[in-house]
């Protein structure tokens, strides 16, 4: 069996990458597990790789591609000696030292690991959903609410998440239509309040989205009232998608401290519960969740790591 690593990194999105520059310009020689291709962001890249325009970003006056920054991201991290397996960890043991990590029927043995396997927004499951997101289909009103100035949009879901991001939107859109798939929000009351008091916001009770329009851009949604079948189509030229997020994060059940959603828990920076592991990124924040905040965060768990095993190596 291979000699341990100092640290192990499992996931790549810009809190991965992030934690891989840094851990590797401190002479730790990461090893990071950076996922499998796939459709959803459970893949390397993360959550970026699914998205188009990044304006938001500091440092790219005109913008940037998700998934040209993530290999902006991970080049620079290689660039210092951080090493990438394109494999995803399907098994971990930490409940002694050095961690065990497994992929593949491989194992990976680590005296640090930094968790950083990210979040995933759920979705409606339509091919035609897939098909637009990044052009026009979002699952990130912050992000994207600044491309569509003066239209008319649509945001799917009833709870705080879809109110919020509802009402967020109004400061760009002229009209925003909330689809809701019943005749009572989930939102709280207060946001409720908001959104029936805002005149841009109207609402579409009982409906379901059985399509979304669009040929390389979304152009409308064609909605189903639940109570009577009937389909209608909304025009639009914007959707965002807020029925949820939920965190990457099955593979640690039972192996680490979570809250009731699955987010793993952090302490005094980016501490677990379990000492020599770290989290960092969506995997752990379910309230800021942009790539600059888990960026933040993957710098400050490989801080978090370094000083750690400094402090083992002098006992
Ligand atoms: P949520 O509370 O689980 O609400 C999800 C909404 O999406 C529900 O209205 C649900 O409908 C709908 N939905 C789920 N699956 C759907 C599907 N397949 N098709 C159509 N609609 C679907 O999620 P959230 O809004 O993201 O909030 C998550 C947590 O964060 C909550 O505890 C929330 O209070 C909190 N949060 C708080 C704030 C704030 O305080 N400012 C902001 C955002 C989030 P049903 O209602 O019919 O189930």
């Amino acid at each position: 069996m291979a000699d341990p690593r100092d640290v192990l990194i499992i996931g790549s999105g810009p809190a991965g990458h992030t934690a891989a520059l840094y851990t590797a310009r401190a002479n730790l020689k990461p090893l990071v597990l950076e996922g499998e291709p796939s459709s959803t962001s459970d893949q390397p890249g993360g959550q970026l790789m699914l998205t188009t325009d990044v304006e938001n970003y500091p440092g790219f006056v005109d913008g940037v591609q998700g998934p040209e920054l993530m290999t902006i991201f991970k080049e620079q991290a290689a660039r210092f000696g951080a090493e990438y397996l394109t494999v995803k960890a399907n098994k971990v043991d930490f409940s002694s030292r050095p961690f065990s990590v497994w992929a593949d029927d491989e194992e990976y043995r680590a005296r640090a690991v930094i968790i950083a396997t990210g979040a995933r927004s759920l979705m409606l499951g339509l091919e035609s959903e897939r098909k637009l997101l990044g052009y026009g289909l979002s699952t990130c009103a912050t992000c994207d609410g600044f491309f569509h100035r003066g239209e008319e949009i649509a945001v799917v879901g009833g709870g705080d998440s879809a109110i919020e991001e509802a009402i967020f939107l109004t400061r760009f859109a002229d009209k925003v239509t909330v689809i809701h798939r019943r005749d009572q929000l989930r939102a709280s009351k207060i946001m409720q309040d908001r959104a029936f008091a805002n005149e841009k916001v109207a609402f579409r009770w009982n409906s379901i989205v059985d399509e979304v329009l669009g040929d390389g851009k979304v152009s409308g949604l064609r909605l189903r009232d639940v109570e009577t079948g009937d389909t209608t189509d909304l025009p639009v030229t914007g959707v965002f998608v807020a029925i949820g997020h939920a965190p990457n994060t099955d593979v640690f059940k039972g192996q680490i401290d979570m809250d009731e959603n699955g987010y793993i828990t952090t302490y005094e920076g980016t501490r677990t519960n379990i000492e020599g592991v770290f989290a960092a990124g969506d995997v752990q924040d379910h309230t800021y969740r942009q790539a600059i905040t888990a960026a933040g965060s993957g710098c400050m768990a490989a801080i978090d790591a370094e000083r750690w095993l400094e402090a083992q190596s002098g006992d």
